[in-house]
Order: structure tokens, then C-alpha cells, then sequence
């Protein structure tokens, strides 16, 4: 299996290449050359854990990575989740099911994805030939940094080095981040907003000279964000997972269809569910479900992309994005793998901040996909009635998937069972998930996820109670001009 870019002006690739540089040099984002075809070896899935579903679907595409190796590798990951199922199927009434993906170490989905990617890209850089030590830079606005740290912590011959906006990030995601534990992390605020911290990692990548100089050092950058295929193939496993899940639990036959509907912003976890359709799955629509910040709405329903618009901070503040960098990929299936196309409107996008699609590809996106985005007060109501009709606690990012579900069925009746993926733990946003329950919630972390338990008896996870304990290792706020420096210093350190 090779991978090629989607602007195509890059050689191709073997994936180990593709996890351990992240981007192609032409700036366009590594794909699979083909998408194998698993449909017929479903029936082998059915008896599997998760681990080993994982393991099968990722092998696909990650063909020089040792079988028995990779299975242990994803054994280990697994199980740092709390149940022994990490992407346990939860019915909500006839033909609604949440498939939680919120069980791992820092109560996110992307822990799925960020508890294996150290070791494809150990590896990778084994089979690549590389020796220096790696050095992973992540600009977080709040969870992926944590889920990185986590996930990439006291892994050998890696370092990993995090910079959040000192004042923009909420006061629990600061807490797990500043007591983060690990021989080899390093966590540092920035005296300004999510953009600026952005800013300084993407030029700290683009710096030749620095390259040169870490590279005297013995060190290579590397990058852990989404577009990392390494990030978005852990992903395609719990779709196919969620289906064994509904064969064996005589929901489904198999063969038949079924819908998801995923809380998206950098587009990396509906496209999972693209691939895996592509793969044989026998899925019916992705449905995209947006916040406020509802730009790829507006793209699946007009055909137009368009960036230039207000910007809200909303209450699902892991959705609000206004560049989706993964729908690239989306955009170099629908022209017909056509590179040319692709490069030429992501150039459209960062010049005018706008693209449109044909009428053709258009149509052909209709036939896959429904998008849909829910109001800041639809966000609140929908974990009440939720909680109060269903008896089930879902957190803000899970809740306007719910809603978008809602309005789908509304739409169009419910033809297939329906999957809505849940990616938060309601107690990772404790104070507005409370507030939506009752009036006058007292904003204190702990005290609000003390009063959601009472209310809910929802347990509390262990990893949001020994926050409180925990030694602050990490409390140094720095001037953006400085991030630089900061990253010699750890690695001089
Ligand atoms: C990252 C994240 C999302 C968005 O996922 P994408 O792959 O970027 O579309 C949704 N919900 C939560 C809780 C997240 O952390």
C-alpha cells in the first residue's frame, strides 16, 4: 500500500513515510492510494475485541507494520481505556444507538487515535531509518493537547511539547495539562489566543534554519494534529466495530445499512466513516452535525465553502473551527482523485477563503452525506430533554449530534438504525452540561461535578477526582516571541 498527496506533486509513499512526516512537501495531505475491500472478511470481524478489530482494519493500510507487533501494540493501548469494550454501543431507544468514544485516558475521542499514533510513529521512524529522538509540537485549544501528552508520555525516543493559550483554554483543561505526568512532556501557556500558539508552532515547522540546528542536536520535529493519516486510521476501526457490535446484538443483519452522525469540526472523525464505507462498510449517510461555527453546513447544503464569516465561541469549543483541514480529503475523492482540482481550490481557500464545488460532485456528496448545526440554546435544551425523556447524560459536542440526529429523523423518518458518535465525557465540560440542568450552577470544577453526580449518579471518572491532588508541574506562561527558545531549552534540558 502507497500513499499519494492529495496535490499531487509529492512521490508516493509507503504509510510508515506518511505517519512520520505528517504532510506532503507539496503541503497537501497524504491518502491511500486505494481503499482495500474488507466486506467480505466482516464475518471475521464479528468475534473480535476491539483491540483486534483495530489491529485488522489498520493493517489495511499499514501493510509493513508487524501484525503480532501492531495487535500488541493496540492490546496496550486499549487497555488504557476504562472498560475492556474502548468503544462500548449504548441503545437510546428502538433505532438510536451512542457509540461512547469517551472512556480513555483524557475522557476524549481523539484518545482512541492519540493512545496508538506514538507507537506508528515509533515504528515508522524505525522502518524509516530515523534515529534522532522525535519531537512532537502541538498548539492545543484544549483537548488534543492533553490526549497527546497523555498519549505520548515517557515513550522512548520521543519528546512532546505543548502550547495552550494561557487564558483560553477552560479552567479543568488547564488543571490536566499543567499537572501532566511523564519524564519527556513539556507544557507551556502563551500569552495570547489559540491562533497565536498556532502560529508560532507552524513557524517553527516551516524554519529551515531550525531544522538544522535540532538537527545538530539529534532531533527531528514531527507533528501529532489531525491531518496525520497516523491520527485518522485508528478512527476508521470503530466504525466497523460499532456495526460488529450491532450484528452480535441481533439489532442488524449483516449487509444492512446503517447511518452515523458525527460531531465534526477539523472533519477528521466523518471522514474516518467515509473511508470505512469505502472499505465495504455498509453505511447508509454520515451526517455532519455543526455548531454555531456552521461553515461545512453551508458547504454540504449550497456547494460553497466560505471562511469568511464571525468566528463563535460556543459551547462545544472542540467543534468551533472555521478551516476544516481534513475535508481536503473529502474534496480529492469527489473530483475523481483529481490533484490538480484540489491544489487549485486550496489555494483558492487560503487566498480569497472560499471554494465551490460542480453541481456533479455536488450531487454525488448528497447521495453520502446530510449536514445539519444546532444553536447554542438547541445545545442546552438537548442535554435537558435528553437526560430528562432518556435518562441519558451526554456532554455539549455529543448533545448537538443529537439535536442534527433529531432533525434528520424529523426530515427525512428513520429508514436505518441510527449511530451518533459521543465524543466528550459530560464531566470534561461538568459546569455547562450542570448549567443546562439547573439554574444558578456554581462554576467550580469540582463542586459542579460533585452536584452532577447527585443529580445524575453518573460517576465522576477517577481522572477528573485526582486532578485535585496533583502537583502543578507545568505553570510557566511566556511572551509568543519566546516559543522558540522554550523549544531549545527542553531539549537541552
Ligand atoms: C476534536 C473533537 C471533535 C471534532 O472532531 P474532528 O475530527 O475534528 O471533526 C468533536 N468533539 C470533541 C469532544 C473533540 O475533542
Amino acid at each position: 500500500m502507497k500513499f499519494v498527496s492529495t496535490r499531487g506533486k509529492q512521490f508516493k509513499n509507503n504509510a510508515s513515510e506518511a505517519i512520520v512526516q505528517g504532510l506532503a512537501s507539496d503541503g497537501g495531505l497524504f491518502v491511500p492510494e486505494y481503499f482495500p475491500q474488507i466486506w467480505d472478511k466482516l464475518p471475521q470481524l464479528l468475534d473480535m475485541t476491539f483491540a483486534e478489530r483495530a489491529c485488522f482494519v489498520m493493517h489495511q493500510f499499514l501493510e509493513e507494520y508487524d501484525y503480532q507487533d501492531l495487535l500488541s501494540a493496540c492490546q496496550n493501548a486499549y487497555n488504557k481505556f476504562e472498560n475492556q469494550d474502548a468503544a462500548p454501543l449504548v441503545k437510546l431507544d428502538e433505532k438510536t444507538f451512542v457509540l461512547e468514544l469517551f472512556h480513555g485516558p483524557t475522557l476524549a475521542f481523539k484518545d482512541i487515535a492519540l493512545t496508538i499514533l506514538p507507537y506508528l510513529l515509533r515504528k515508522g521512524a524505525d522502518y524509516c531509518g530515523v534515529k534522532q529522538t522525535i519531537l512532537i509540537l502541538v498548539a492545543t485549544s484544549g483537548d488534543t493537547g492533553k490526549a497527546a501528552l497523555e498519549g505520548f508520555k515517557d515513550a522512548d525516543g520521543i519528546k512532546i511539547m505543548v502550547f495552550y493559550p494561557s487564558e483560553g483554554v477552560s479552567d479543568m483543561q488547564k488543571l490536566q495539562m499543567q499537572t501532566q505526568e511523564g519524564c519527556n512532556v513539556n507544557v507551556v501557556g502563551v500569552k495570547g489566543n489559540f491562533d497565536d500558539c498556532q502560529t508560532a508552532v507552524k513557524n517553527i515547522f516551516s524554519d529551515n534554519q531550525v531544522h538544522k540546528d535540532l538537527f545538530d542536536k539529534n532531533v527531528v520535529l514531527s507533528s501529532a494534529n489531525s491531518i496525520n493519516f497516523g491520527r485518522l486510521v485508528p478512527q476508521i476501526s470503530y466504525y466497523f466495530s460499532a456495526y460488529c457490535d450491532l450484528v452480535n446484538s441481533n439489532e442488524i443483519k449483516l449487509g444492512d445499512k446503517v447511518d452515523f452522525v458525527v460531531p465534526t469540526g477539523n472533519f477528521g472523525n466523518i471522514l474516518a466513516g467515509y473511508y470505512a464505507k469505502k472499505m465495504g462498510l455498509p453505511v447508509g449517510k454520515l451526517i455532519c452535525a455543526s455548531n454555531s461555527n456552521n461553515v461545512l453546513t453551508d458547504f454540504f447544503v449550497e456547494g460553497d465553502y466560505d471562511a469568511n464569516r464571525e468566528f463563535f465561541k460556543t459551547y462545544s469549543p472542540s467543534m468551533d473551527i472555521l478551516i476544516s483541514s481534513n475535508l481536503e480529503r473529502l474534496l480529492f475523492e469527489v473530483s475523481g482523485r483529481n490533484a490538480d482540482i484540489t491544489a487549485e481550490r486550496m489555494s483558492q481557500l487560503k487566498s480569497c477563503g472560499k471554494y465551490s464545488i460542480s453541481k456533479d460532485e455536488k450531487t454525488s456528496l448528497d447521495k453520502e452525506f446530510f449536514a445539519s448545526c444546532c444553536s447554542e440554546d438547541n445545545c442546552m435544551l438537548t442535554i435537558e430533554k435528553t437526560f430528562n425523556d432518556l435518562g441519558y447524560l451526554c456532554d455539549t459536542h455529543t448533545s448537538v449530534a443529537l439535536k442534527v440526529s433529531n432533525d434528520y429523523v424529523d426530515k427525512f423518518g428513520k429508514e436505518n438504525p441510527v449511530v451518533v458518535l459521543s465524543t466528550a465525557s459530560p464531566y470534561k465540560f461538568t459546569f455547562t452540561v450542570l448549567d443546562a440542568l439547573k439554574e444558578n450552577a456554581i462554576n467550580d470544577p469540582f463542586v459542579a461535578a460533585k452536584e452532577l453526580y447527585e443529580m445524575t449518579a453518573m460517576e465522576i471518572p477517577e481522572q477528573i477526582l485526582s486532578l485535585k491532588s496533583k502537583n502543578r508541574r507545568f505553570v510557566d506562561v511566556i511572551d509568543k516571541t519566546k516559543t522558540l527558545k522554550a523549544v531549545f531549552d527542553f531539549i537541552e534540558k
